[in-house]
């Protein structure tokens, strides 16, 4: 049952319940077109207004504006679990990794995981991408120019390694096999125009950017490309999943190429076991 308003609060108001005596209302009047007369229209004040919204606004990924701090965090679980290399920790703090996966996975984005990116592939897992990253700026070329120089990637993915060896490199040129992913990573990577992108089989590596100071794969093959060797640079160091030599299960490759008074040679090591997506010949 809805009640009555009170009868001195009913619409429409009376005259004398407007207010101010007539001579007043006049005064008002002519006050307020005196200050309309001195100040213009300011229109454009609600463009204003709308860029400052819109620069509040939150992205739709259900992480809002923390973002920044969701990641400080996964960065500090991964020092503690090992991770040393500050140039590293440093580019896992700046790239925004719910922006490479699907909107629904985004809540996700910053558990040390892999995650779906489509097309059967999976973005790496943070820990990885940045031991093999910390691996690569271990190298004694590396280290004497402070950054990876020019690299090549092979898997291009969604584009979130790339963004992030970006952060310690000069170039990237990164090949990806399979053309709704090498587009899906264009659109990712426009913020990141030193970020080459090539449509091809990274198998052959990507002969015309050639030599490299350093590759890295995100896909593991039962071999090491002779292509991917030809294109490292003396000095230059690679890193890649491959199947173990007990043929079960991936493991790390790093392999150098070292170039002395004895000449050139690649001098190659096994690290840790890794679980990498195929590396596959052709493009689709
Ligand atoms: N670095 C990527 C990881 C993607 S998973 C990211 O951050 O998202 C590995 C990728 O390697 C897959 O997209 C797969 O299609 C690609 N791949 C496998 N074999 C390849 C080849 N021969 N050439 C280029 N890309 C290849």
């Amino acid at each position: 049952m809805s009640e009555a308003p009170p009868r001195g609060k009913r619409f429409p108001l009376s005259l004398q319940q407007l207010g101010s005596p007539k001579a007043g209302g006049a005064a008002a009047r002519e006050a307020r077109e005196a200050r309309e007369a001195r100040e213009p229209l300011k229109p454009q004040g609600h463009w204003q207004q709308a860029a400052a919204i819109k620069a509040k606004a939150v992205p739709p990924s259900g992480l809002g504006l923390d973002s920044a701090g969701v990641r400080q965090r996964m960065v500090k679980r991964l020092r503690t679990e090992g991770l040393a290399d500050e140039r590293v920790l440093q580019a896992l703090a700046t790239v925004p990794r719910h922006e490479f996966v699907d909107t629904a996975l985004a809540i996700q984005a910053y558990e040390d995981t892999s995650l779906p990116i489509g097309h059967g592939q999976t973005i790496s897992k943070p820990s990885v991408v940045g031991r093999m990253m910390a691996l690569m700026l271990a190298a004694p070329g590396a280290q004497q120019r402070g950054h990876l120089g020019k690299v090549l990637e092979i898997g291009t993915g969604c584009g979130y390694q790339a963004a992030l060896l970006m952060q310690v490199a000069k170039q990237v040129v990164s090949v990806e096999r399979l053309k709704p992913l090498h587009d899906k990573a264009r659109h990712h990577l426009v913020a990141y125009p030193a970020v080459r992108l090539v449509y091809g089989d990274g198998m052959l590596g990507h002969a015309p950017s050639a030599p490299y100071d350093s590759i890295i794969s995100a896909a593991g093959g039962d071999d090491i490309p002779q292509a991917w060797l030809d294109q490292l640079a003396p000095g230059g160091r690679l890193v890649a999943p491959m199947t173990a030599p007990s043929g079960r299960g991936q493991v790390l490759v790093l392999i150098d190429h070292v170039r002395d008074a004895q000449g050139s040679r690649f001098v190659r090591s096994l690290h840790e076991a890794v679980l990498f997506v195929p590396l596959k010949s052709g493009v689709m």
